[in-house]
């Protein structure tokens, strides 16, 4: 035994971990901001950032990085096959990186006009304080699209499934128009995930993923995640710290578990979602259903190409009855909770009107062909039949 220690010292010691013979099996979670350095050499090798086989040598400041937010970004860039991939805070501060990496005063960026509201919101709104100009285009019609590009273009952004009628965009025809303007295209691919759609094999230089949403899929966590490549990469590990847009530790840790399965809630949530269009489909009172599964969808044959088997987990449709029938088919659906997000395990619905697009006009939103009646559905995990069972609850009291 050795003397026991003075108890005002005891706080910051012992600083080492006892030594592990065999490796935990679950990633341990580092929460440390801070870490020690060896000696001036190591600290100056660290903070230059070098990198062996994708990953830091070592870590000294956690905003700039650490083990947990690397461990997540490689499993993201592995899943889109990029480059290089970066943890942000929020699906909007990995937009915000983009932002700020790619473009600076009087550049210029083409926008699609069924992009999420904050996007607008940064893009358009946040971009223009900053001499940034924005153009907004149907990107379905390939013709204005290209019209919309000038000599300072820098990016075009479009979302591979729109929200909340889930038109698709072509990425293959998108890209090359871009490309033909040395404009990047950047695709937000947060209603499809990579398991539907990996926009780097379809020409995409930059992809975004809202890690909030399907990706973690667990309500848990709010980040976000910007694919790219070398080429374009120079400035983001700077604009990330600087800004101060890089995520904490505890939630990269959750959403690496989270994305553990994907692939299975993501698959069983999309077979679901075929079966809920369909069966949507074949009752009355329903004005629309929209889904890129159906035949019926505007875009179905490009998802057929473009995604292959699966169409993703949102279905969207439209009460013949406006307002008043989306508020008695939200009551009678007690089953189904109503939450203004997407990509849980269970399945939620949402009321644009009401929430995501309720700083629209009326006129405005009836032009993207949403109504009072509109519902949107993002299917979960669980058996078909519970989640029919739980829309007829709805549809019974219309
Ligand atoms: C939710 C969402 C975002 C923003 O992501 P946050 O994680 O909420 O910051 C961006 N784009 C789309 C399509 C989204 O659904």
């Amino acid at each position: 035994m050795s003397d026991p220690i003075n108890p005002h010292d005891i706080c910051p010691r012992p600083q080492r971990l006892p030594p592990l013979s065999t490796a935990p099996l679950s990633n341990p979670l580092y929460l440390s901001s801070v870490y020690r350095c060896e000696s001036p050499d190591q600290a100056d090798a660290v903070l230059t950032g070098q990198v062996i086989d994708g990953f830091h040598t070592g870590y000294g400041y956690s905003r700039d990085g650490h083990p947990n937010g690397d461990l997540l970004a490689e499993k993201c860039r592995q899943l889109h096959g990029s480059q290089r991939a970066i943890v942000a805070a929020s699906g909007m501060g990995a937009l915000a990186i983009a932002l700020l990496s790619q473009c600076q005063t009087g550049d210029h960026v083409v926008l699609s006009n069924r992009l999420y509201g904050r996007s607008f919101g940064l893009f358009v709104q946040e971009a223009g304080r900053l001499g940034i100009r924005s153009s907004v285009v149907d990107t379905n019609d390939l013709a204005a699209t290209a019209a919309a590009f000038n000599a300072r273009t820098k990016l075009l952004l479009v979302e591979t499934i729109s929200n909340p009628l889930l038109r698709v965009a072509d990425l293959t025809a998108l890209a090359e128009i871009a490309h033909r303007h040395d404009v990047q295209l950047f695709v937000d691919n947060t209603f499809a995930s990579p398991v539907v759609c990996r926009p780097i094999e379809w020409g995409a230089d930059l992809v975004h993923e809202s890690l909030t949403k399907i990706m973690n899929g667990h309500s848990d966590v709010v980040l976000g995640l910007l694919c790219g490549s070398e080429q374009n990469w120079s400035r983001v590990a700077d604009v990330a710290s600087i800004w101060g847009l890089t995520a904490g530790p505890f939630d990269c840790w959750l959403a690496a578990r989270g994305i553990s399965t994907l692939h299975l809630r993501a698959q069983r949530a999309g077979d679901n979602a075929l079966v809920v269009a369909e069966f949507l489909q074949s009752q009355p009172g329903i004005d629309a259903v929209h889904y890129p599964g159906l035949t019926t969808h505007p875009d179905h044959a490009l998802a057929r190409r473009q995604f292959g088997r699966h169409f993703g987990s949102m279905v969207t449709f439209t009460l013949s009855g406006g307002r008043a029938a989306a508020v008695r088919f939200i009551q009678g659906c007690v089953e189904i909770p109503f939450c203004p997000s997407l990509g849980e395990a269970g399945t939620t619905l949402s009321h644009p009107e009401s929430t995501s697009h309720r700083g629209m006009t009326a006129d405005q939103r009836a032009d993207l062909g949403i109504f009072g009646g509109t519902i949107r559905l993002s299917v979960g995990t669980e058996s078909a039949e519970f989640i029919v069972q739980a829309l007829s609850g709805g549809l019974s009291v219309q």
